[in-house]
Parts: C-alpha cells; sequence; structure tokens
C-alpha cells in the first residue's frame, strides 16, 4: 500500500516514509491510495475480538510494509493494562437507550489523545529502522493542550527521538499546563508560546516549512517529524475505535450486523471525525456523522454553506481543545470525497492560506452534507447538557462531550432521526473539573478552589475516583518554565537541540 499526497505534487511512499515524514513535501497530507474493505463477515468477527485484536485487524491493510510481528509489537505496547485503567481499552458506556457512550479517555492522559498517541511512537521507531535513518528524530508539536501531553507522554525516552511542545500561554486548563511543564523523560521539552493554539501551530508550520532551520538540522544529525493529527500514524489507530464500538454493541446485542448507527464526534481539527468517516468508507454501518463544534463553529458553518471562512474572532471557549479556526484534518475529506482530485484541493487550500476563505463547489458540498451534519453548542449550553445529563441518569460528562451531546439533541429535533447513536467521548470529566463541577453543583461549589481543589469535590460528589495520572499533579515539580513570542519558535527550537 502506497501513500499520496493530497496536493499530488510529490512521489507516493511507503506508509513507514508518511509516518516518518508527517507532512507531505508539497505541504499536502499523506493518504492511503486504497481502501481496505470489510465485509459483514469479518465486522462479525470483531465482536468476539479483544481491543488490541481489533486494532492489528485495521493496522495490517494499512501498514502492509509492517510485518505482523511488528505491528502486535506496537500493539501490545500501546494498549496495555498499565497504561489504560480498563480492560476493554475503549468501553462503551449505554446513556439512554438508544445513545451510548464512547469513552476515549481512559489512557495515560485522561483524554482521547492517547488513543494514538500511544501507539504512534512505536510505529516512528519502526519506521526509522525500516527506512534505513540515521538521523534523530525531532518531534514538534503545537498543542491546544490534550496533544501535548499525549505526545509527552507517549515519546518519553523512546529511543532515537526528541520531543518538543509548544501550547498557549492562554487558553489550557491548570490541569493541562502542569501535566506538560511537570513532563519527565530525558527527551522532552514544553514551551508556553504567547497567544493561541492558531499561533502556535502556525509556528510550527512555518518551523517545518523553513529550509534554512532544516538544513541546520541535518547538519547536526536531527530531522523534523511532526505528532499532530495530521500523520497518518495517529489517524489509522482512530479508525480501529469505530469498528469497536460497533463490534462492541453487535456483542451487547443492541444492533445487527449491518445496522447503521451515528456516530456523534466533537471536533476541532478534524481528525477524530475524519476516522469515522474511513471506518464507513473501509464498510462500517454508517447512517450518519455529526460534527459536533463549540463557538467556534467554522465546520458547522462549512458543512452548512459550502464555504470555509476562518476570518472570524477566536474564542476561547470552556471546551478549549475545540478551539480551532483551521481545522487541517479536512483536506483529506475534501480529497477523498472529491475522488483524489488534488487540483482543487490545492487550490482551496491555497485560498485558505492566503485570504483565509474558499467555497467548494456545489456538488462537493452536497456529497458532504450526505454523510454529515453539523452543529454548535456554546458555553451555556454546554454547562445546561452536563447537568441535564447527570439529573437524568447520573453520569458525568465532561465539557467536549456535552458539546457532543448538545449538539446530538440538536440534530434529532431537527431531523428527527432516531438512529441509534455513539456519541464519541474524548475527555475525563475530572480533566476540565472546573466547568463540570459548576455544572452539576453550582457556582458555590468553585469559588475559590483551584483544579486541583476540584479533583477531590468532583469526585465526591460522583462518586467517580480521580484518574490516577491526575491525582498527585499539582505535588510535582515543575520541569519546563519556557514562554515565548511565536516569532522566536525556530530560535528555542535551535536552543534546545543546542544547533
Ligand atoms: C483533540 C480533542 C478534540 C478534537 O479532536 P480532533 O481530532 O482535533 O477533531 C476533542 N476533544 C478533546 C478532549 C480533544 O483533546
Amino acid at each position: 500500500m502506497l501513500y499520496r499526497s493530497t496536493r499530488g505534487n510529490c512521489s507516493n511512499v511507503s506508509s513507514a516514509e508518511a509516518i516518518k515524514r508527517g507532512l507531505a513535501a508539497d505541504g499536502g497530507l499523506f493518504v492511503p491510495e486504497k481502501i481496505i474493505h470489510f465485509d459483514k463477515d469479518q465486522i462479525l468477527k470483531m465482536s468476539e475480538m479483544t481491543y488490541q485484536e481489533r486494532a492489528l485487524n485495521i493496522l495490517e491493510g494499512y501498514l502492509d510494509d509492517y510485518t505482523l510481528g511488528e505491528l502486535t509489537d506496537c500493539v501490545n505496547q500501546a494498549y496495555t493494562a498499565q497504561k489504560f485503567e480498563t480492560e476493554a481499552i475503549a468501553p462503551l458506556h449505554k446513556l439512554y437507550d438508544s445513545v451510548s457512550v464512547l469513552e476515549l479517555w481512559h489512557g495515560p492522559t485522561s483524554a482521547f489523545k492517547d488513543m494514538a498517541l500511544q501507539i504512534l511512537p512505536h510505529f516512528l521507531v519502526k519506521a526509522l529502522k525500516k527506512t534505513g535513518e540515521k538521523e534523530e528524530i525531532v518531534i514538534l508539536v503545537a498543542t491546544s493542550g490534550d496533544t501535548g501531553k499525549a505526545a509527552l507522554e507517549g515519546f518519553k525516552d523512546v529511543e532515537g527521538t526528541k520531543i518538543i511542545v509548544f501550547f498557549p500561554s492562554e487558553g489550557v486548563s491548570q490541569v493541562q499546563r502542569m501535566q506538560m511543564v511537570t513532563q519527565e523523560g530525558g527527551n522532552v521539552c514544553s514551551i508556553a508560546v504567547e497567544g493561541n493554539f492558531d499561533d502556535a501551530q502556525n509556528g510550527v508550520k512555518r518551523i517545518f516549512g523553513d529550509e534554512a532551520v532544516a538544513a541546520l538540522l541535518h547538519e547536526n544529525g536531527y530531522k523534523f517529524s511532526s505528532a499532530n493529527s495530521i500523520n497518518w500514524g495517529r489517524l489509522v489507530p482512530q479508525i480501529v475505535y469505530y469498528f469497536s464500538a460497533y463490534a462492541d454493541m453487535l456483542r451487547n446485542k443492541e444492533i445487527e450486523i449491518g445496522e447503521k448507527i451515528n456516530f456523534v464526534v466533537p471536533t476541532g481539527n478534524f481528525g477524530n471525525i475524519l476516522a469515522a468517516y474511513y471506518a464507513m468508507q473501509m464498510g462500517l454501518p454508517v447512517n450518519k456523522l455529526i460534527c459536533a463544534s463549540n463557538d467556534n463553529n467554522v465546520l458547522t458553518d462549512f458543512i452548512n454553506s459550502g464555504v470555509y471562512d476562518r476570518n472570524r474572532e477566536f474564542k476561547k471557549t470552556l471546551s478549549p481543545s475545540m478551539d480551532i479556526l483551521i481545522s487541517s484534518n479536512l483536506e483529506r475529506l475534501l480529497y477523498l470525497i472529491t475522488d483524489g482530485n488534488s487540483e482543487a484541493v490545492s487550490g482551496w487550500m491555497g485560498k485558505l492560506k492566503n485570504d483565509g476563505v474558499y467555497s467548494v463547489d456545489q456538488e462537493t458540498k452536497k456529497k458532504i452534507q450526505s454523510v454529515f451534519w453539523a452543529g454548535s453548542s456554546n458555553d451555556s449550553d454546554t454547562l445546561k447538557t452536563i447537568e441535564s445529563v447527570y439529573a437524568e441518569t447520573g453520569y458525568v460528562l465532561d465539557t467536549h462531550t456535552a458539546v457532543a451531546v448538545d449538539v446530538y439533541d440538536k440534530y434529532v429535533i431537527s431531523t428527527s432521526d432516531v438512529t441509534k447513536a455513539v456519541i464519541v467521548s474524548t475527555a475525563s470529566p475530572f480533566k476540565f473539573n472546573e466547568s463540570v463541577v459548576k455544572a452539576i453543583a453550582g457556582e458555590e461549589a468553585v469559588a475559590g478552589k483551584t483544579e486541583f481543589e476540584l479533583l477531590s469535590v468532583l469526585s465526591e460528589k460522583s462518586g467517580l475516583a480521580i484518574p490516577a495520572p491526575l491525582k498527585e499533579l499539582d505535588r510535582k515539580p515543575v520541569l519546563h518554565k519556557e514562554i515565548c513570542r511565536p516569532m522566536d519558535m525556530a530560535e528555542k527550537v535551535k536552543q534546545v537541540l543546542k544547533v
């Protein structure tokens, strides 16, 4: 299986090469040249498999330049009982008769990025060996909060790699900040950037595109790669849990084989929901993919109008991991939905870069709308949703998942479609505890308390245990104290690498 660029201006590469490079040389994203198909029998068989076996099943088709032994190794190092608090890895929780929640946050950082970032470093280390790479890989990450910690945790002390994470100084929670600045490991570094996520992400993109910096690194035996959700090695493990959720519903006799279901995905960079789209193209019976945004509702507008317009105010919301105005992975959807029209995709991406806006043709818009439904939830509705779901069911949603639940309610009201649905839950409620406690216990319960004190408040109120990695966080020593302007990010990288 070879991988090509969505922009069509560079040669095709193996999966190991695509994972090593992250971004294609022409600025596009790598996509597999074929989509692997699963028939009903294969899906039915998955219902009897463990999560690890399901993962292997999906991965071996796309990463076919890895041996089965190598992939088994990757899966077994990533999805372990030591790293995930539950044997199921990605368990389903039944919320209402026809609505389940897919919990993707039982990993080491309490958010869904672990699903991919626990395995990506293993893909990468093997990719380096396969492609005869002599240079040490430097992972640069721009994070809106969760990716950074998950990447640091995934790459910590992985041989042949260094990792530098840039996070926005405004816009991450206390818990997220502490998770990153206390990160241990001999090859890790986290740096605050003055500004928001887009400033950090644009800074990283600039460094990736800077030939002088690349040459300097090369002279010193280093090479950049990316662990952002544009890397194919992050996308492919995310396909697994969509099959896994369906397989669990089959096993629980909640659906018949072939029965279509809806997925509702809280969306930022469009990676998670794109993996759902791949799963659907691979034969997973899906009716609609519901794209849920917060007040940064660029995607809602795009899916409803065909116009992508990032020229709008960036809003800080209670679901900060979705505070994004440029959803990078949308490029892959545009490529797939136009049957690989790289010329069109390049044109749109060029307009986005130069003018901040592009519009797709009617046919493309219609095709997108035949699969996707989009809506958004503002902070006040998000909090009300946490409150009402807790009151009705006793289940505690985090803010990102609450955005999805609220948008799902809007979907049902607007379409009357009551197809069984899976809400994709992307973070533990403990991770964004201030908003969650406010919603379920009222303003007084949070007054004067830090997020760390609120962990216990939430635990007492909900009866849930505080996830182990969050428990002692406030007592860990701060190891990373640097802050820089977006324009100085390249300098910082040079300093860290001593080049
Ligand atoms: C990253 C993240 C999202 C958004 O996922 P995308 O793949 O970027 O669309 C949603 N919720 C949480 C908690 C996240 O960390």
